[in-house]
C-alpha cells in the first residue's frame, strides 16, 4: 500500500504522523512511503533520515493526497487538506469530530474511510492512542507549573521541592487517572509535597498502592478543595468526566482565597477547563494573572515537546498502521474491535453514535 505523510499545517503543530523509524518498518513490511518535503522539520528528522529510511519525498501535500492509499496525520484535517480527499482513501489520525460539524460535513462527504485516533480502544477499556499524549500532558504539567512559579513566570517565587531548611511546594491534583498520575509521578519525584483528589475509589486505591507515603490519596469534595487551595502553591486540573464538559471544580471566589503568585495549570482545557477564570492559551503566550493567581491553559500541551510526542504517538499508532496496510481496511476493522471504534466516518456515512448525538445528526 502507499501510505503518505503531510507536512502538519495546524498552527503551531510540529509533530508529524510518522517518525523515520516507524517508516522504516512499514517499508520493511513492504508499505511504500511517500513523505512530504520537511515533514518532520519539527521533530528534527530531515528529508535525508526519512529517505535512509526507504521513504519518498513530495514536494506538496497534493501529490500526496492524489496518489496515497493512507493519509497518516497528527491533527484533524484542515479544511483545504479536507478539499483534497478522495473516495476510499484511509485517513488516520486524531479527528475530534464532536464538536466540530463543518469537518463532520467534509469528511462525509469526502467518500473517505477516516479513523480516529481518539476512540480507538483496547482490551483494558483504554484509549491506547490517546493515552501517551495524556502521559505527557501529565509530565509537562509539572515542568510548566515550575517555571511559572518562579518570579519570572510571574508565580510567587518558590522552588517546587525545596532545599534543606525550606519547605517543599505544595502541589495539589486534581484527578488522579492518567494526567493526574503522571503529573504526579514527575512531583513527586521534584520532592514537592504532593496531593492527588480523585472520587473513583478503585483509582484511588491504585495511586495508594503505588505512591504509598510519597503522595497522599484524598477523596475529592468541594470542603476539601476549599481547604486545600488556601495553601497550595501549584494546582493541577486533570479531571475528566468522559463525553461532558470539565466541572468547574475552582470557582472564581476561590481565587481570592489563594496565595499570592500560585500557580493553576488547567490540563482540562481542551474539555472546556475545571477552573471557572479559565480561558484556553497558546504556546505563544501561555500564561495569565486572575486575582494574582497564574493560569497556564494551553490546549494542546504535547505540541511543544513534538519530539517526544511524535515518538510516544508511534509507539502506540504503528501496530494499527501496519495493519491497516497490511489487510486493507475492510479486513483490518472486521477482524478487530478495538480498531473499529476508531472508525468514524466510512465512505460518504457518520460511523459513531456520540459525534451523530453531539450534533443532534440523524443516527
Ligand atoms: P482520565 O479519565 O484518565 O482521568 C480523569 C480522572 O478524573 C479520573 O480518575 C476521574 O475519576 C477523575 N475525576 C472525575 N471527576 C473528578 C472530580 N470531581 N474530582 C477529582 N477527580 C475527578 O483522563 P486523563 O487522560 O487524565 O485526561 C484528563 C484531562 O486532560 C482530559 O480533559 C483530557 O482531555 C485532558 N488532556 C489535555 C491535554 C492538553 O494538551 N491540554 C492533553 C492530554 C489530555
Amino acid at each position: 500500500m502507499l501510505i503518505g505523510v503531510p507536512k502538519e499545517i495546524k498552527n503551531h503543530e510540529y509533530r508529524v504522523g510518522l517518525t523515520p523509524e516507524s517508516v522504516a518498518e512499514l517499508v520493511q513490511d513492504g508499505q511504500s512511503v511517500v513523505m512530504e518535503t520537511q515533514a518532520g522539520a519539527g521533530i528534527g528528522a530531515s528529508d535525508e533520515e526519512y529517505i535512509a529510511a526507504g521513504a519518498t519525498i513530495a514536494q506538496t501535500a497534493k501529490e500526496i493526497f492524489d496518489t496515497a492509499e493512507m493519509i497518516i496525520k497528527v491533527k484533524e484535517p484542515q479544511a483545504n487538506e479536507r478539499a483534497m480527499l478522495r473516495e476510499g482513501q484511509i485517513l488516520y489520525t486524531f479527528l475530534h469530530l464532536a464538536p466540530d460539524a463543518p469537518q463532520t460535513k467534509d469528511l462525509i462527504e469526502s467518500g473517505s474511510v477516516c479513523i480516529a485516533y481518539e476512540t480507538v480502544t483496547d482490551d483494558r477499556g483504554f484509549l491506547p492512542l490517546l493515552r501517551p499524549m495524556s502521559q505527557v500532558a501529565g509530565r509537562l504539567s509539572i515542568q510548566v507549573g515550575a517555571k511559572a512559579l518562579q518570579k519570572d513566570g510571574g508565580g510567587r517565587g518558590v522552588l517546587l521541592g525545596g532545599v534543606p531548611g525550606t519547605a517543599p511546594a505544595k502541589v495539589v491534583i486534581i484527578g488522579g487517572g492518567d494526567v493526574g498520575f503522571n503529573a504526579a509521578q514527575m512531583a513527586v519525584g521534584m520532592q514537592a509535597d504532593v496531593t492527588i483528589l480523585d472520587r473513583s475509589n478503585t483509582r484511588m486505591e491504585e495511586l495508594s498502592y503505588y505512591f504509598g507515603n510519597k503522595a497522599k490519596i484524598v477523596r475529592s469534595t468541594p470542603a476539601v478543595l476549599d481547604e486545600l487551595l488556601t495553601t497550595a502553591d501549584l494546582v493541577v486540573g486533570a479531571v475528566l468526566i468522559p463525553g461532558a464538559s470539565a466541572p468547574k471544580l475552582v470557582t472564581r471566589e476561590h481565587l481570592s482565597t489563594m496565595l499570592d503568585g500560585a500557580v493553576l495549570v488547567d490540563v482540562a482545557i481542551d474539555q472546556g477547563g475545571c477552573f471557572e477564570s479559565s480561558r484556553a492559551t497558546t504556546h505563544d503566550d501561555p500564561t495569565y494573572i486572575v486575582d494574582g493567581v497564574v493560569h497556564y491553559c494551553v490546549a494542546n500541551m504535547p505540541g511543544a515537546v513534538a519530539r517526544t510526542s511524535t515518538y510516544a504517538l508511534n509507539a502506540a499508532t504503528l501496530v494499527h498502521a501496519k495493519r491497516l496496510a497490511r489487510l486493507g481496511w475492510k479486513e483490518a476493522l472486521a477482524s478487530d474491535p478495538h480498531l473499529l471504534n476508531g472508525l468514524n466516518v466510512c465512505e460518504g456515512k457518520l460511523t459513531i453514535e456520540a459525534v451523530a448525538e453531539a450534533q443532534g445528526l440523524d443516527w
